[in-house]
């Protein structure tokens, strides 16, 4: 086994000069004003172990991760069943593209582009007030990272909810084609509580590591999921994590992830860890540039990869 924290400490000492790297989402107003100075990685094995560099601790926004968890919260209510819904196909177009709506008669393509996600949190929203929902979500994530602390940014849904007109038409849209059931400004409140989920790269490693671990926690012995949906989520990650950058990024990394425009990406070496990184400038397609290349630098210098040795 190699020495995690020596993999860690290099990769963070190697990349400190790059640090400020990308460019940070400036669409959303609160996240625009986010230092791009920062970086931090964690790694949480399946044996419990905890390995971090940088600023591992410091809350970020995870915007797009929590569609992983919102993800898992309906396939625990609705089952197979969502996939009437939502594709299963990677989009090979941008996270917040409109024209493929159109044309698939709207049914997104997946559950991680946000139209798809934001079907899926209407999905949950079944029985609930919105309020009811985003607090269903905030403790299902605290109970998977253990942690009470977990809090959700007002601010930055606030700034989201003013400024996220590409959603409301994505929503608006679907609605028209009965695929949202719930008034639009009602699931957007929830959609963009659950962007707005602050918390560590250590947190997120600990609230993910059940998808690590055959769908249970083992630092908690809570059960999560089943092996099979585990295996079913990372598949969904590792094909549309990334958008269109998800083709790249199993080039490189060769693990299942989840970007978000945040500046983070959480991935997992089944059966053997969940990882988080974080950054705050993005690439091209909107995710965390230096999180990339340091998790291309773990995959690489521990051999982790679902393609082989
Ligand atoms: N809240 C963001 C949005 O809807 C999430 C996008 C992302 O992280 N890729 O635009």
């Amino acid at each position: 086994m190699v020495d995690l924290q020596a993999v860690l400490d290099s990769i963070y000492k190697e990349l400190t000069p790059r640090i400020g790297e990308g460019k940070v989402a400036d669409y959303i107003p609160e996240l625009a004003k986010i230092d791009p100075n920062q970086f931090g990685m964690a790694v949480v094995t399946v044996d419990g172990k905890i390995y971090r560099a940088g600023d591992a601790d410091v809350p970020f926004s995870i915007q797009s991760i929590s569609k992983v968890f919102m993800l898992t919260l309906a396939l625990g209510k609705v089952g197979e069943g969502l996939w009437k819904r939502v594709g299963r196909e990677p989009s090979g177009s941008a996270f917040n593209s409109i024209v493929q709506l159109e044309h698939e008669h709207g049914i997104p393509r997946n559950p991680f582009i946000n139209a798809g996600a934001i079907a899926v949190t209407d999905v949950v929203m079944a029985g609930h007030a919105p309020r009811e929902a985003i607090g269903e979500l905030l403790r299902f994530v605290r109970y998977l990272a253990d942690d009470e602390s977990v809090t959700i940014d007002e601010k930055v849904a606030r700034s989201e909810t003013l400024t996220g007109y590409r959603n409301f038409a994505l929503a608006n849209f679907m609605r028209a084609y009965k695929n949202i059931d719930h008034p639009v400004e009602h699931v957007l409140g929830v959609y963009f509580h659950q962007c707005a989920l602050s918390m560590s790269c250590e947190q997120l490693a600990r609230a993910g590591l059940f998808l690590a671990a055959r769908g249970s926690n083992p630092m908690t012995g809570h059960s999560v999921v089943s092996p099979k949906r585990a295996r079913r989520i990372n598949a969904l990650m590792l094909t549309c994590g990334h958008y269109d950058g998800s083709g790249d990024f199993a080039y490189h990394v060769g693990l299942p992830g989840k970007s978000g425009v945040g500046g983070g990406i959480f991935a997992v070496a089944p059966g053997v860890a969940s990882i988080a990184a974080w950054s705050p400038g993005l690439n091209k397609v909107g995710n965390s540039q230096l999180g990339a290349v340091a998790l291309e630098m773990l995959a690489t210098r521990t051999g982790w990869s679902v393609f082989g040795d």
